[in-house]
């Protein structure tokens, strides 16, 4: 079968089947190689920040590369290898080569006892260590004796990468869309946020829409704080967002809230996922990037979608959420609730009030007597006065109705009336 003839679902597992065996960290040429492969659906803008360089609380560290790693028992043996799989080395491991007996070894050692079968994802990235994941029942096979250790890594100055996409639409209004690269071998966290968004991207780029929609492809936690310290001033122009991370299992989505909580984001998304029998979460400063996204300096309307929630399920963070956990129909319906979302989102409008500081003088402008002959004055009059009050860039014709109980025809001739006497403009 044909790319062309493959559906959507198995062209975005293909992606990340593709994605998937590279080791990734928060920097490093494991980013950039993944970095490459989604260049060649959409043409990202990469960024390297480099090592040192302060991003508001942060600092960018060094840069960690690996080549390889293995633990070799009392017998010569090779027992642990990571060529065999990248989640068997402490992510930003130091480098080194000893000798030293099984009781120290064991000090660096990680696993899981209550799931003896998996290799745990464990990282260091601020705290200069090394250490091995295995699964549980091969640490208690271990013999008594001295052990060779080696990890050919290296952590040096460097630079920390990430990318971007802008799709532009008519306005430079926009909304985000991010997701996190920075992990491993791991397929529903987070290869195939990677990979559904590459796709939504590619598709909106052969679509006309009003906003703009901006996607990033950034380390977790460093990578959103940098983004942010460097793009201060577009950020009046967001309109709302999603970290989209998790989006490969076969379970329900799950939408958590911004901080905002009643932002038209938020709106859209708790009823496009009841449609799928969705859940919907309040916000948390924990989680993906959300939290930095919605930390109070910047409160922006950022929430996150996933399928099963992240923490919540056993494969999670371990070598079982590997490419059998995540499914073409559930990438592909994860790609197609993203599209429905925007769609929504595209034809919301918000609106500016030029005269917000006490309210404008209607009279003056003729706009009591503009009313004056219509059947329902009174309902129209309130409604100028509610739609005025609530164009404050948060509102759309929707939240509006809502919180004013005015019908939207309503709402939607006073708009009209005040656009015509320039006291509301469309963003
Ligand atoms: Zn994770």
């Amino acid at each position: 079968m044909t790319m062309e003839h493959n559906s959507i679902g198995d062209q975005i597992y293909e992606l990340a089947k593709q994605l998937y065996p590279i080791c990734r960290s928060i920097t490093g040429n494991g980013v950039r190689q993944t970095l490459e492969i989604i260049s060649k659906h959409i043409p990202l803008e990469v960024h390297e920040v480099p090592t040192g360089m302060k991003v508001l609380d942060w600092i960018i560290p060094k840069e960690w590369n690996i080549v390889d790693a293995w633990i070799k028992d009392p017998n010569g043996r090779k027992i642990i290898d990571f060529q065999n799989h990248n989640l068997h080395v402490l992510n930003y491991s130091i480098p080194l080569r000893q000798k030293m007996e099984l009781e120290v070894l064991q000090g660096h050692l990680y696993s899981i006892p209550e799931q003896p079968d998996v290799i745990p994802y464990r990282t260091s990235y601020y705290k200069e260590q090394w250490g091995f994941c295995l699964s549980h029942r091969q640490r208690e096979s271990l013999i008594a004796g001295e052990y060779e250790v080696c990890i050919e890594s290296t952590l040096e100055p460097g630079s920390l990468t990430y990318a971007e996409y802008l799709v532009r639409g008519q306005t430079d209004k926009e909304f985000l869309f991010t997701t996190h690269i920075c992990h491993p071998s791991l397929a529903n966290d987070n290869v195939s946020g990677m990979a559904v968004l590459a796709n939504l991207a590619n598709h909106l780029d052969n679509s006309e829409t009003y906003y703009s929609y901006r996607f990033l492809f950034i380390p977790g936690t460093i990578g959103s704080i940098t983004w942010l310290d460097q793009n201060q001033n577009i950020l009046n122009n967001i309109k709302g967002g999603i970290v989209v991370a998790g989006v490969g299992d076969d379970g329900h989505f799950h939408y958590k809230c911004s901080r905002r909580g009643t932002s038209a984001i938020d709106r859209i998304c708790n009823s496009q996922i009841a449609n799928h029998s969705g859940q919907l979460l309040p916000f948390s400063p924990y989680g993906y990037d959300e939290r930095q996204f919605c930390s109070p300096g910047f409160n922006l309307a950022i929430g996150n979608i996933s399928k099963s929630v992240w923490g919540t399920y056993p494969e999670y963070h371990t070598s079982s959420d590997n490419l059998d956990f995540i499914s073409a129909k559930g990438l592909a319906g994860s790609l197609q609730l993203l599209i429905d979302i925007i769609k929504e989102l595209d034809s919301c409008r918000f609106y500016i009030n030029s005269c917000s500081r006490g309210e404008p003088q209607l009279g003056r402008r003729g706009l009591y007597s503009a009313i004056g002959g219509k059947a329902d004055v009174k309902s129209l009059q309130m409604a100028m006065l509610w739609a005025l009050n609530l164009s404050d860039g948060d509102h759309d014709l929707k939240a509006m109705e809502e919180r004013s109980g005015v019908s939207q025809g309503t709402l939607e001739a006073a708009i009209e009336l005040l656009c015509k006497s320039d006291l509301l403009t469309v963003e």
